[in-house]
Parts: C-alpha cells; sequence; structure tokens
C-alpha cells in the first residue's frame, strides 16, 4: 500500500469506530430486508420509526401486516414476490414512496429474500402535479387549434377551441380518434375518407421527414361548413431523437382567403375596365387626330391663298390655335400610351452624338423666342454610339429642356454630357439640364414627379401645362434603370441630373460602317 493510500491519523481511527451496521442503520430513506416469506430480517432507523418502533431491531419477525400501512401490505407484497420470482431488481410506486428492491442471494447465488430503499416522493409528486395542471390549462386556453398525434396519426390531446370546434364534450374525449372522427358526418363517405387520408398522408410525410411544415389545410367542419386552416405542424421527438409523433397548431384563416379572392376579382375588375380605357382612347386618339389634322391643313391652305389681311389674320388664329390643340392632344395621348407600357423597351445601337444634335435643332426655336442661350456640350470622351433606348432619353431631355425653357425668363438653358463611369463594355452618361428660372421649393421637390402636379395652375394664365412630363421622365428612366436627380433652390435656378446605363457596341461604329 502506497502511502497515500493508508488510512490516515483520524480516518483509520473513525474505520475503527463506525461498523458498517451502524451506517446501514443511519441510512436515509427507508432500509428494510425481508425473508421470501416477507418477514422482516432488518431495517434503518427510519424505517423502524416509521413503524412506530424504537429501534430497528424490533422489527425482526414482523411482517408488513405488523405494520401501520398494513392496508396496503398485500399490494407490496405482490410487488416483493415479482423480485424474487423474476431474480431482477424492480422501481415500483408504493402509495407515498418509490421502492427500489433487488433480490438477496445466499453464497450459493439462492434467492433468500429481497432488499428494498424506499424514499417518500409525495412532496415532488405535488409539485409535478401542480406543474402538470399548470400547463395543461396553459395547453386548454391557447388561441387557434392545437393537437398533437402519436406516429400513427392518432390523436392523444387537444386544446379547448379544438375539442369545441371538434363537436366534443371535452379535450379529453379527443383521445384516440382520428382525422376521419373530426370531419363532418354527413358528408359521403367517400369524401370523407378522402379528406382523412390526404390529412393523414401529409402528418406522416412530416413525421417520416422530420422537418417542421407550414401549409394552408382545406377541411370541412363537423357542422358541414367549409374553412381553410393556416398550420403549422412540428415532429415530436423522444429523449433518444425518435419522431414519436406530431404537434399541430392551426389557425381559420377562411376569412382571411375570403377577402384575398375578393379583392383579386376587384383587381380583375379594375385591369378589364382598364383595358378597356386604353382601348377607348387608342380609337379616340385615332377618332380625333384625323379631323383635326383635316381642320389645320385646311385653314392652313385658306390662310396662305387668302389675299384680304384681315381675313387672312383670323384664318392664321385658327390654324395656330388648331396647332396648339392638336400638340396637347398628341402629348396626352403619347404619356397615356406610355403609361400602360404601350412602348416597347429598346436595346439597340444609336448615335448619342445625333441625338444631342437633334434636340439642340429641336429646343433652339423655343429658347430664341424667349431670348434664352441654350448651350449644350458633349464631352469628348462620351462614346459616340451606344446600345441602349435612344426613344426614352430623347423624351426625357426633351421634357427636361421643355421645362427648363418654360420656367426661365432670362438667363441660360444648359445641356451637358460627360462619362462618368465605363468597365466591361458598359458605360453610365450622365446628362445635366440646367437653367437660371424660377427654380423649385425645397418641400416640392418630391411632388413635382407625380402625375398632375404643377406647383403654378395653368389656368393663372403664367405657365401652361399639364403636370404629365416630369412624371413621363421618371418612368422612362425607371424602365432602363436610369436616375433622375434634382437640385434646385427657388428664384435661383433648376438643375436635373440624369444618369443612364448603356452598353458599348463591339465595333466603335455605325451600323452601316460594319462590311
Ligand atoms: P408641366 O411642365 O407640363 O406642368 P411637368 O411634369 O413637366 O409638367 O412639371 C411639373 C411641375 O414641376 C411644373 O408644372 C413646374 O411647376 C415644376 N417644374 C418642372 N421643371 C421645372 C423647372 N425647370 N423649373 C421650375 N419648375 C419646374
Amino acid at each position: 500500500m502506497t502511502d497515500d493510500k493508508k488510512p490516515k491519523g483520524n480516518t483509520s481511527s473513525l474505520i475503527n469506530s463506525v461498523s458498517f451496521e451502524d451506517i446501514l442503520a443511519s441510512l436515509p430513506g427507508h432500509v428494510y430486508w425481508k425473508d421470501r416469506n416477507g418477514v422482516f430480517l432488518g431495517c434503518n432507523f427510519q424505517q423502524a420509526k416509521d413503524a412506530g418502533l424504537s429501534e430497528p431491531a424490533e422489527i425482526i419477525g414482523k411482517t408488513d401486516n405488523d405494520m401501520p400501512w398494513h392496508s396496503r401490505a398485500s399490494e407490496i407484497r405482490r410487488n416483493d414476490r415479482l423480485v424474487m420470482e423474476t431474480g431482477e431488481a424492480q422501481t415500483v410506486e408504493e402509495f407515498d414512496y418509490l421502492s427500489r428492491k433487488v433480490p438477496l442471494r445466499d453464497k450459493a447465488g439462492q434467492i433468500v429474500g429481497l432488499l428494498g430503499v424506499s424514499i417518500r416522493i409525495s412532496e415532488y409528486k405535488e409539485v409535478i402535479e401542480r406543474d402538470r395542471q399548470i400547463l395543461e390549462e396553459i395547453v386548454a386556453i391557447m388561441p387557434g387549434h392545437v393537437y398533437w398525434k402519436d406516429r400513427d396519426c392518432i390523436l392523444q390531446g387537444c386544446n379547448d377551441q379544438q375539442a369545441k370546434d371538434a363537436g366534443l364534450r371535452s379535450r379529453r374525449d379527443v383521445v384516440g380518434k382520428t382525422a376521419y372522427d373530426l370531419l363532418w358526418q354527413d358528408q359521403p363517405e367517400k369524401a370523407k375518407r378522402q379528406q382523412a387520408e390526404i390529412t393523414n398522408h401529409i402528418d406522416k410525410d412530416i413525421m417520416n421527414v422530420g422537418i417542421p411544415k407550414t401549409l394552408e389545410e382545406f377541411v370541412v367542419l363537423p357542422d358541414g361548413s367549409k374553412a381553410t386552416f393556416l398550420s403549422k405542424k412540428v415532429p415530436l421527438h423522444d429523449k433518444k431523437g425518435n419522431v414519436i409523433g406530431l404537434v399541430g397548431i392551426s389557425f381559420d384563416i377562411t376569412d382571411r382567403k375570403q377577402a384575398e379572392k375578393e379583392l383579386l376579382k376587384a383587381k380583375e375588375k379594375a385591369e378589364a375596365a382598364n383595358t378597356a380605357k386604353t382601348e377607348f382612347l387608342a380609337n379616340m386618339r385615332h377618332d380625333f387626330r384625323t379631323p383635326f389634322s383635316g381642320i389645320l391643313s385646311m385653314a392652313q391652305i385658306l390662310e396662305s391663298s387668302e389675299t384680304k389681311s384681315e381675313k387672312k389674320e383670323y384664318l392664321g388664329y385658327i390654324s395656330q390655335s388648331a396647332k396648339v390643340l392638336l400638340d396637347q392632344l398628341n402629348e396626352i395621348f403619347e404619356f397615356i400610351q406610355s403609361e400602360n407600357g404601350a412602348l416597347p423597351i429598346l436595346d439597340k445601337q444609336f448615335d448619342i452624338h445625333q441625338v444631342i444634335n437633334d434636340i439642340s435643332d429641336i429646343m433652339t426655336p423655343a429658347a430664341k423666342s424667349k431670348n434664352l442661350l441654350l448651350e449644350v456640350h458633349c464631352d469628348k470622351d462620351v462614346p459616340q454610339f451606344l446600345i441602349g433606348d435612344k426613344i426614352r432619353i430623347h423624351r426625357v431631355l426633351v421634357n427636361l429642356l421643355s421645362n427648363a425653357i418654360k420656367f426661365t425668363e432670362e438667363g441660360i438653358v444648359g445641356l451637358s454630357l460627360s462619362l462618368v463611369k465605363d468597365s466591361h463594355n458598359k458605360v453610365i452618361l450622365k446628362y445635366i439640364v440646367k437653367d437660371t428660372g424660377i427654380g423649385i421649393p425645397e418641400n416640392k421637390k418630391d411632388a413635382i414627379f407625380e402625375r398632375f402636379n404643377r406647383l403654378t395652375s395653368s389656368y393663372s394664365g403664367v405657365y401652361s401645362g399639364k403636370g404629365l412630363g416630369l412624371r413621363q421622365v421618371k418612368r422612362f428612366l425607371d424602365e432602363i434603370n436610369g436616375e433622375v436627380h434634382l437640385k434646385s433652390k427657388e428664384g435661383e435656378g433648376s438643375t436635373f441630373i440624369v444618369l443612364a446605363p448603356y452598353k458599348l457596341p463591339l465595333l466603335g461604329c455605325a451600323e452601316d460602317e460594319l462590311e
């Protein structure tokens, strides 16, 4: 024996002074041993005390029939016999005690009795029972339908709501029932079976795969009404991780589904009405333009052939007014066309220099008529040929420049063009439309991009317009993944910055130069 394994000082005297019997007698809980006939051979102090004896030795020769718990003697005897007959240790609940009983063997291995240890568990049982009741209460009042099933899809429990809607008197009545039992029983047998099979199939699938699932379920309730449920079903596992069932929670979303359906119907109706409106407008466009063009050209012919100055002047007014009206009609119809998505997005090669020159030609007369200087500048590094939508950028710039001229009484209106990004055959161009006009108040900067929004009404007679241009600018840029930004101060002019992405053609030349 090494030094540290030798009993030291106090320890060795303790070993000699405390006998094994003393330890046995003082063990906590109830310890006892009996012979094959159930006759006590000994016990500890606690057992003797509860048996009303003054010391353990007094128990020798007595049986459970002689004890204060004699009314339970036969139940105890049955448990004892089981241990001795099977030769296997057993754990059993005996009224307020949890007992562990093991067979006692002699040296030859023959079972000669048993040794038992019993621990009082009534306090623990009370705590467990209290917790169980609280849990039960929580489950009972949970909202929605809560239920749990075993591996064979047999219901093992549910909350009050589920029991009520299933037409059961109590939620305990659900135990042992299946999906089939909870259906509307008056519907044809085939329909019932089909419905139950669908539910069971889904549940088994969740248990086999072992993954929770959220789904919509359509059912005919026990009262015959049809309902849609939104269900979340989760597999239940035992301690070893085996799936032993599932727990589900379902909410009745029938009303919400109905509202969705109605909304969809209303949307379809509105879309149909919108299509009808588009067709109507397309027809009106044609029907209006044809006679108007006729009036205009006739007025122009009459004006040119008229010699009397007064009549010529009047005819001039007619043709001018007709032209203004025709232009306005065209503008409105074009806007409607683009709003309805009738303008296809182009992804074609075009010459940006030519677009800028065209715009400059179109805007110059208007600028001149107001004595404004129109400055157009294109940076040298802007590639001449791009792939993109030339129609949209043309309209965007014309709209912005028209506004710039319209809302500027003196000074300069400018259009400049530069390259801001160039990577992998893709470029971003920046267009700046600048004026020295009336400017736009800070709090109106977002509103002006909305339809029919104008800061001055046309009847005030100062600036004409329909409040459609900027809305179209924004839409066209959105459609080609571009952006528009505004910098302005009231009375100090406005600057619209437009960014637009393009692809570069493989060869930077005009298409007709390719051969
Ligand atoms: P419209 O010019 O036909 O009224 P827009 O949609 O093009 O319609 O413009 C909306 C409003 O935004 C204009 O009525 C005007 O009040 C304001 N606005 C647009 N551009 C400018 C500008 N460059 N300077 C001052 N105000 C502007």
